[in-house]
């Protein structure tokens, strides 16, 4: 059997179940082991499904021997805990939702469920994906497995530090405005936000309807590839997904990227970035060049504005999306109260924490009559000239290189009292959101003994380019090889 079964790739474990030297059951059992020894530092999980995990490790072993198995069949996997699981409570770490139980999965889960990986449990997240940090997560604490006095990121900090830590093969994570970038990135790991539409978001709790899109945590970009694989793809039980055929993710990856055209958006190397952040970022572009990459330094002046038209669109559809959380139909509802008012107003005062009453306030106000046209219709036609910007750029280069997070990960607590403070950790990965474009986090070093992300970025529909780039890099570098103490 391989020794330190938790660290092999996707790719590695699948081949390792083909040639029967471990089987499904002794992986999950390998992973279950892992999440009891280190779980008490980490805290990536909000349910741990043992029982089930190990009856779904039987039936993928029976696969297995049948010849009947897909690349993910026996795979370990963790979800974040917004994407809902028949039968699993999916709790987004709110009181809110903290003892819901949906009766039907998402795409994703079933998708999944259908390739034959295992499903271990659910990922901590801010609650209901606001945040940077996942501090604000009203049910626990997760730690970055590099620094346990420090933040994995959020909102899919459960997910990211999962994976760093061996205590997931992958982890699927949702990115609104930063969410899968930003704490893989602080925890050393790939994450992809995929195309608006690409992936289903039926069964995925929603935050933002426009900008949510779901992605995967890996430790390699193959990985990922593999991963989107099985999750991406037209459904038609999400209105806004995408109605064409999906390529296979892993075909050009070895290609190479001599003569990519590789385009450095000064805005994204300027105010705020940690000079040490920085020089890493600018060592891995370097090593692109090294490859064959053609790299000119391009203008993206509506940049600045992105994150004042992020904190008002997605306040004002978060304020729309929770209007449901009502007592009546989901979740949390207070029995006590003498009338229907008094009763929706305690049950959204207990079930809320205040981030996501501080959302629901933001976008209230600016969705209301006599202020939309100022807020809300204001903040669309910027996102349409940050659009615009975007795809303009994109006839002259084929991907933007950027750092995914202006910082390494943080203290716990630096950033808590200062909201707009946290709301900056976003500022590199927002404009992909509001864009609806991919972009991939990468793996690229160290500063002061903490992971740096390398952010890659490309037009609709981008995403093989992408991981073709994190491809070719990685095999050029050894970052992603790299664990935790
Ligand atoms: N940190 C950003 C926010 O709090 C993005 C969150 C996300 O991508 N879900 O809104």
């Amino acid at each position: 059997m391989p020794d330190n079964l938790h660290y092999l790739t996707v790719q590695e474990m699948t081949q390792a179940l083909q040639r029967r030297e471990v089987s499904s059951v002794e992986l999950t059992q390998a992973h279950l082991e892992r999440i009891a020894a280190v779980e008490p530092q980490v805290g990536a999980y909000v349910t741990v499904t043992e029982a089930e995990a190990k009856e779904q490790a039987r039936q993928a072993d029976v696969r297995i021997a049948a010849g009947d198995a897909g690349p993910l069949t026996g795979i370990p996997m963790q979800l974040k805990d917004n994407m809902s699981t028949n039968g699993v409570r999916t709790t987004c770490s709110s009181r809110m939702l903290e003892q819901y139980v949906p009766r039907y999965d998402a795409t994703v889960t079933a998708r999944l469920k259908d390739a034959g990986a295992v499903l271990l449990g659910k990922g901590n997240m801010d609650e209901f994906a606001m945040g940077s940090s996942t501090e604000n997560s009203a049910l626990q604490i997760t730690s970055n497995p590099w620094d346990t006095s420090r933040v994995p990121g959020g909102s899919s900090g459960g997910p990211a530090a999962a994976v760093a830590a061996g205590e997931a093969a992958f982890s699927l994570g949702s990115d609104t405005g930063g969410s899968i970038r930003q704490p893989a990135a602080l925890c050393g790991i790939v994450g992809l936000k995929p195309t608006y539409g690409l992936v289903s978001r039926y069964g995925l709790i929603a935050f933002a309807s426009s900008l949510d899109q779901i992605g995967p945590i890996t430790r390699t970009v193959q990985d990922a590839a593999v991963v989107m694989n099985s999750v991406a793809g037209h459904d038609p039980m999400d209105s806004t997904s995408i109605n064409q055929p999906i390529p296979d993710y892993t075909a050009d990856l070895d290609r190479g990227i001599k003569g990519l055209r590789v385009g450095l958006p000064r805005a994204y190397f300027e105010a705020g970035i940690d000079p040490a952040v920085e020089a890493s970022v600018r060592e891995a572009i370097a090593a692109l060049e090294a490859q064959g990459a053609i790299v000119e330094e391009v203008s993206l002046p509506h940049t600045q504005d992105a994150l004042a038209v992020y904190y008002i669109i997605a306040p004002s559809e978060c304020s729309a999306n929770l209007a449901r959380y009502d007592g009546v139909k989901f979740g949390y509802s207070d029995q006590n109260s003498p009338g229907l008012w008094e009763a929706l107003d305690a049950t959204r005062q207990f079930g809320f924490g205040p981030e996501v009453k501080r959302r629901i306030l933001l976008g209230t106000y600016a969705l209301s009559a006599g202020y939309y046209d100022a807020f809300y219709k204001k903040a669309q036609q910027v996102r349409t000239l940050i659009r615009q910007e975007l795809e303009e750029v994109f006839t002259r280069v084929d991907v933007l290189a950027t750092p995914t997070s202006p910082t390494v990960a943080f203290k716990q607590g630096e950033r808590t009292a200062d909201p707009v403070q946290m709301y900056l950790s976003d500022i590199c990965t927002l404009p992909i959101n509001i864009s609806g474009i991919p972009a991939i986090s990468v793996p690229c070093g160290f500063a002061d003994g903490l992971p740096v992300g390398l952010q890659l970025m490309g037009p609709h529909l981008s995403e093989a380019t992408l991981f073709r780039t994190g491809h070719a890099y990685q095999q050029a570098t050894d970052w992603h090889t790299k664990h935790p103490a």
